[in-house]
C-alpha cells in the first residue's frame, strides 16, 4: 500500500469583540501610555481591573493609576517561540507587580538567556512605538538598570492615536495543524488526481461512504470495497448561502448543498453553480464540473463545483434514506 497521504490546514478568524467600560478605561490608557487598575473592596490593586468586585460582585468603580516599574514574581522560559508570541526570539513569560499594584500582571520580559532573568528583579514597561489600545501597547517589559537600557523606554511616547475611548478589539484567532489522511481517504485523494470518485462499501449493511471511512459507523465495522461512483447526482437538502464571511471565494448569494452521488449512500457537501440560488431544489439532478486537469492535485477542489443537468428530478423515494 502506498504511504498516506497528509496536508497542513490552517484555521482562522478574527474575532471582533466589545470590551465594555471597565476594560475599555484600561485599554485606553495602554493607548494614552497609563497603566489604570483599579482597587477592590479588600484594598487590593489589581491590573488589568476586574469588570466586579470579586468578594462584593458589584461593579468596579475605583481605579488608580500605577507605575511602569515593577518586580518580577515569577517567570519561564521560551527556549523556542512560535508564531505570533511576542518575539521571534528566545524570551521569558513573566508575572510582574508593577509598584502600586497587588496582584501580578502577565506579560514578556525582552531578555536574552535565563541566566539574565529572576524572581525579585526590576523591569519596566517598553512601550510599542504607537499604540492602539491593545495589551500588546506594552511592547514587552525590560530589566531596569541593565546594559540594554535605552533612553526611549524611559517615559511613554505620546500616542499617535489619540480621541475616543476604546470600546472593542479585534484579535485575529488562527489554528494551524496537520491533516493525515487514512489509508482510504488517502485512495480517495489519489483518485481525484485521476478523476475519479472512490468510495468505501461497508461490509455489513453494503452502504457506500464517499468520502470514505475507514469503518462504518453503523455496524463499526472496517470498509473492504473499493467502490468507484459516478459524478453525478442529486441534491438532497441545501442552502442559500446569504452571509459574507473572510476568505469566501465566490460572491453570496450562492448555494451550498448535500449532494447524494449515484450509488452513494451518503451526501456530501459541494457547491451548485451555473443557476440562479433560488431555482435550487431537493432532488434537482446536478453533475461535476472539473477544474482543467492541469490544476488537479490529491484535493475535491479538483471539482469546481456541481451544475443542473437539466434531467427530470430524482424520485423522492431515492433519497429520502439518505439525507
Ligand atoms: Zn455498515
Amino acid at each position: 500500500m502506498s504511504r498516506t497521504l497528509q496536508a497542513p490546514v490552517t484555521v482562522s478568524f478574527d474575532y471582533t469583540r466589545s470590551v465594555g467600560p471597565v476594560l475599555g478605561r484600561f485599554l485606553t490608557g495602554l493607548r494614552e501610555g497609563r497603566l489604570v487598575a483599579a482597587r477592590t473592596s479588600d484594598g487590593r490593586v489589581v491590573i488589568p481591573p476586574p469588570e466586579f468586585d470579586p468578594v462584593t460582585h458589584l461593579e468596579t468603580e475605583d481605579f488608580v493609576e500605577v507605575s511602569p516599574t515593577g518586580t518580577v514574581a515569577s517567570w519561564t522560559w521560551v527556549p523556542e517561540p512560535v508564531k505570533d508570541q511576542p518575539f521571534d526570539r528566545p524570551f521569558a513569560f513573566v508575572l510582574v507587580t508593577l509598584d502600586g499594584a497587588d496582584v501580578p500582571i502577565l506579560h514578556a520580559l525582552d531578555v536574552a538567556s535565563p541566566d539574565d532573568v529572576s524572581t525579585g528583579m526590576l523591569v519596566r514597561v517598553r512601550w510599542a512605538a504607537e499604540r492602539t489600545g491593545v495589551i500588546t501597547d506594552i511592547a514587552c517589559f525590560e530589566p531596569v538598570g541593565g546594559p540594554d537600557e535605552v533612553e526611549t523606554s524611559a517615559g511613554a511616547p505620546s500616542s499617535t492615536n489619540e480621541g475616543e475611548p476604546v470600546t472593542g478589539i479585534i484579535t485575529p484567532v488562527s489554528l494551524d495543524y496537520l491533516y493525515a489522511a487514512s489509508p482510504e481517504e488517502s485512495a480517495f485523494y489519489r483518485g481525484l488526481l485521476e478523476g475519479r470518485i472512490l468510495g468505501q462499501r461497508c461490509p455489513t449493511c453494503h452502504k457506500v461512504y464517499v468520502p470514505p471511512r475507514s469503518a462504518c459507523p453503523v455496524d463499526g465495522v472496517a470498509t473492504t470495497d473499493e467502490v468507484e461512483l459516478a459524478d453525478r447526482g442529486t441534491v438532497t437538502t441545501f442552502c442559500i448561502v446569504n452571509v459574507p464571511f473572510l476568505g469566501q471565494k465566490i460572491k453570496p448569494p450562492y448555494v451550498s448543498a448535500y449532494v447524494l452521488l449515484d450509488g452513494a449512500d451518503i451526501a456530501f457537501l459541494h457547491l451548485i453553480l451555473d443557476v440562479p440560488a433560488e431555482e435550487v431544489h431537493m432532488g434537482m439532478r446536478v453533475k461535476a464540473v472539473w477544474k482543467p486537469r492541469e490544476e488537479w492535485g490529491t484535493t475535491i477542489e479538483n471539482i469546481s463545483h456541481f451544475s443542473p443537468t437539466g434531467e427530470p428530478d430524482a424520485d423522492y423515494e431515492t433519497y429520502r434514506n439518505h439525507l
